[in-house]
């Protein structure tokens, strides 16, 4: 099942068009897509009862995310081999973990604004929650897992590092989190564990990978989290970027006003997100 907000209404996208959640339920789920986590398994079972071709169109330019308000958002640093090396750092023994505070979390097509000169891409493969995971296995772990989305971990390296280090922060100006186009379940793909993943600034291919190559995947990302706190319905894990972003270059590249990152995943699609100058 793919999964998507359309203008703040769940919708499950079906025969190119989408079928609109609360009104094909008779209202008996929610038309709020962060809703439907709390319900998950109910959902599913209700979604594989809709006949596709109850589906209408819809506009792509009024997709937002499909998890528009979560509880807590995990993001993995240094979680691609080649990644860590670029940064000059070790291969992490534990997940290197920070948060995108959610009021940074923005749809898939939405505009960001660059607050400073060092503002960088990072294309992630995005986790979202459904059921709890409390002390979860990893040999449970899909069970815990909603589906999976495209994420961008846009990046100012300077407030990143400064004081020490900042990566919440640094990682959390406004807009800097856009998920999307839809969430994608994991029984949609051969395996939800090796998906081909790239970022493209202005065209220009930047990053290009595969999932497979994680430190830590999805399911060790699950075991060793949920040992620490519970992960929630709805909540969102960004799983780490792969080697290619702009501050590890030579001479370091940043983004600019005007520049265009689009960010992608095998089975689940692009987003597409336009750098602007910020509000005065
Ligand atoms: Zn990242």
């Amino acid at each position: 099942m793919r999964l998507a907000n359309v203008g703040g209404r769940a919708t499950i996208l079906a025969n190119g068009g989408g079928i609109d959640v609360q009104r094909s339920s008779n209202g008996w789920f929610s038309s709020s897509p962060q809703a439907l986590y709390e319900k998950w398994d109910a959902f599913r079972v209700f979604a594989n009862t809709l006949n596709p071709a109850m589906a209408t169109p819809i506009d792509e330019a009024t997709l937002r995310s499909p998890v528009p308000a979560p509880r807590q958002v995990f993001a993995i640093g240094l979680n691609y081999r080649a990644h860590a090396e670029e940064s000059g750092m070790e291969i992490p023994r534990i997940p290197a973990t920070f948060t995108k505070f959610p009021a940074s979390l923005a749809g898939p097509f939405d505009p960001v604004e660059r607050p400073g000169n060092t503002m960088d891409w990072e294309v992630e493969l995005v986790a979202i929650i459904g059921n709890r995971a409390d002390r979860a296995s990893a040999a449970d772990a899909w069970g815990h897992i909603a589906g999976l989305a495209v994420g961008q971990d846009f990046s100012e390296r300077t407030v990143q590092r400064a004081a020490g280090a900042q990566f919440s922060l640094g990682k959390s100006f406004r807009g800097f989190g856009p998920i999307g186009p839809c969430l994608v379940t994991p029984d949609e793909f051969t395996d939800p564990g090796n998906l081909e993943l790239g970022c493209r600034v202005n065209g220009e291919v930047m990053q290009h990978s595969r999932t497979n190559d994680l430190i830590f995947s999805i399911p060790a990302l699950i075991e060793q989290l949920s040992a620490v706190l519970p992960l929630l319905p709805g909540d969102v894990i960004f799983t780490g970027t792969p080697a290619g972003v702009g501050a590890a270059r030579k001479p370091p590249r940043f983004l600019q006003v005007g520049d265009v990152v689009e960010s992608w995943i095998e089975g689940i699609g692009t987003i597409r997100n336009n750098v602007i100058a910020p509000a005065g």
